[in-house]
């Protein structure tokens, strides 16, 4: 079988774990630091906090952001679950607005539509690591003095096309670490903070709301247990010193996808880098013809010994979603039919060009099949 994903994992992992395991320190200790310092550095911001989750990482963005109680946080249904479950975290709502059919990222347009008086902030999604508009976004935000807190998540390494990384635009933007992602740290998130009382807030609320000098008696605030330990953070020191080496890896397979699919019919690719904008590969996602049956091409994949996943489902039609907010189909069209035709290909940096024609071989075959049977 041909996974979807596999983490790159090598001998200066196991050495910095083990270093890090034979010096006691296993949590709030210096790897943190250090982890901390270098993902900052590399993504040219001043400074950054590590959380135990992307998601814990967007909860205690939000908190930064200062979401209260009843705020309209507009955000995208064509996302992870995880963007959308932060803002319902801290009682704020969701307001979904559709998605652009080629980038597959949230409106710009419709989001300015959607602005009503009870709007507190924006929370656009990097989806499958290509830019958000960011430029539209601080413009609406601007105008109608919004926050801004990133989900860049599936992002660690796009650039926008003025030349500023994913990320490093000056809001409060998450990432993560889970192991499908660009870099892992097995779990883990990190929050990249523009101001330093951003920074003292997070760090404190990381951790049960202590203060920055460890003083045990008086935790003047609510906090939450989402430390990452110094383990979790020697594993990511060990893969920001190769990162340009896992993207770079990446870039080749989705090079080789690109070739191999380019001539199955019907089969729409990923949304090229376009107007100076540059993806990080995250997943390999394509769209299926409409008559072809998405679930039951996954299951012929399966067959033939390929993994596949629907990628993604839209977040307003999950039971919780439609039970709590009333939601239904045909309320974001864009986002429900890029939710029912794509399907994410086997996708990590040491996928081979053998493997690569294998997944196009039995794409191919599934589709003629499909194809067969929706003649009869
Ligand atoms: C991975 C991801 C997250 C965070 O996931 P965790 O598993 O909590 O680290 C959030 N948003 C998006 C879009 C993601 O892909």
């Amino acid at each position: 079988m041909i996974p979807l994903s596999q983490p790159v994992v090598g001998e200066r992992e196991e050495q910095l774990v083990l270093d890090t395991l034979r010096s006691g320190r296993l949590s709030l200790g210096p790897m943190l630091t250090r982890f901390e310092g270098m993902f900052a550095e590399r993504l040219g911001v001043p400074r950054a906090s590590a959380v135990s989750s992307g998601t814990a990482g967007l909860h205690l963005a939000l908190r930064a952001a200062g979401v209260q109680e009843g705020d309209e946080v507009i955000t995208t249904p064509f996302s992870f679950v995880a963007s959308a479950n932060s803002i319902l975290y801290e009682r704020a709502r969701p307001v979904f607005v559709d998605i652009d059919e080629r980038t597959l990222n949230l409106d710009a347009d419709a989001t300015a539509a959607a602005v009503t008086d009870r709007t507190a902030g924006l929370m656009p999604v990097h989806i499958f690591g290509y830019p958000a508009d960011l430029p539209a976004f601080e413009e609406i935000a601007a105008r109608q003095g919004l926050f801004i807190v990133e989900d860049a998540c599936e992002a660690l390494g796009a650039v926008h096309a003025d030349g500023t990384a994913v990320g490093a635009r000056g809001h409060l933007a998450v990432f993560a670490f889970y192991p499908n992602k660009q870099m892992t740290t097995g779990e883990g998130g990190m929050v990249v903070c523009p101001t330093s009382d951003a920074k003292e807030q997070i760090d404190s609320e990381r951790n049960q709301g202590r203060a920055p000098d460890m003083s045990w008696l008086d935790h003047d605030r609510l906090g939450f247990n989402y430390r990452l330990s110094d383990v979790a953070c020697a594993l990511g020191v060990a893969q920001l010193e190769r990162l340009e080496e896992l993207l770079s890896g990446r870039q080749r397979v989705a090079g080789l996808y690109g070739e191999a699919l380019a001539d199955i019919d019907g089969v729409e690719l990923p949304y090229p880098d376009t107007g100076g904008d540059r993806r990080s590969w995250f997943v390999y996602v394509v769209k299926l013809p409409a008559d072809v049956d998405r679930d039951g091409a996954i299951e012929a994949l399966r067959a033939r010994g390929v993994d596949s996943k629907p990628y993604l489902p839209a977040i307003h039609l999950m039971s919780f979603y439609r039970e709590r907010f009333g939601h239904r189909e045909g309320e974001f069209p864009v986002c429900e039919d890029v939710a029912r035709r794509s399907l994410a290909l086997p996708f990590f940096p040491q996928l081979t060009e053998g493997q690569v024609a294998e997944v196009a071989e039995a794409l191919t075959a599934v589709l003629a099949e499909s194809r067969l049977s929706s003649m009869r």
